[in-house]
């Protein structure tokens, strides 16, 4: 299965691409996962990634598409893309690198959440630097306050998920990545709307649901 996940920051991408990940035995591919571990480790491309990150603005799309080409070569299994594409010309980007690969998409996922809930998603969100696990102090907290629950490592607010960050991320969004919707609308692979604002299983159980032939 190769799938896409589009929806705006915070509305659950990656809890319900690391739920497919696992049920489908298939990768999942996170942009933005990618990143921070360039920016943990202090390359060169972290370096170049992180002032657009802490902005919140997007990372330029040369540096995202030579990125991506690298995993999905390798993702042999299938894939749920995360967070990408996020612009036209990644999109483009990417059908090139599916027609190079001789592989089609099964689907675009659409994760539809109002603002005001993105919000307030985005405020109780704690993550793992170290596994990428996700949680959130108000709808799904850790079993222990400040821990991850799969590596024990400290937990951390992102840098870019602050109030004026957010603000302007959704924008971005708004401005850039949800014309990817009509995109993929007008291409041959199919979109599938779910309402995101339920619970974490509710949800993934529409996914399936909405990904069955
Ligand atoms: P995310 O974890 O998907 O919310 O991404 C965090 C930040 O990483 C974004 O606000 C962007 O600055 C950058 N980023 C992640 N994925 C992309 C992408 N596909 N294109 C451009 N920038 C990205």
């Amino acid at each position: 299965m190769r799938l896409i996940l589009l929806g705006a920051p915070g509305a659950g991408k990656g809890t319900q691409g690391a739920l497919l990940a696992k049920g489908m035995g298939i990768q999942k591919v996170s942009t933005g996962d990618l990143l921070r571990e360039a920016v943990r480790r202090g390359t060169e491309l972290g370096l170049e990634a992180k002032r657009f990150m802490d902005a919140g603005e997007l990372v330029p799309d040369d540096v995202i598409l030579g990125m991506v080409r690298e995993v999905l070569a390798e993702a042999k299994a299938g894939f749920v893309l995360d967070g990408f594409p996020r612009t036209l010309e990644q999109a483009r980007g990417l059908d090139e690198i599916l027609d190079e690969l001789g592989i089609d998409l099964d689907a675009v996922v659409v994760l539809d959440v109002p603002d005001d809930e993105i919000v307030k998603r985005i405020s109780g969100r704690r993550s793992c630097p170290e596994c990428n696990a996700v949680y959130n102090v108000y709808f799904d907290p850790p079993a222990h306050a400040g821990i991850c629950d799969r590596c024990g490592a400290a937990l951390v607010e992102r840098p870019d998920d602050d109030a004026a960050t957010v603000a302007r991320r959704l924008e971005v969004y708004r401005a850039q990545t949800e014309p990817l919707i009509e995109f993929y609308a007008r291409s041959e692979t199919p979109v599938r709307k779910v309402d995101g604002l339920r619970d974490v299983d509710e949800v993934q159980a529409a996914i399936r649901e909405a990904l069955r032939p």
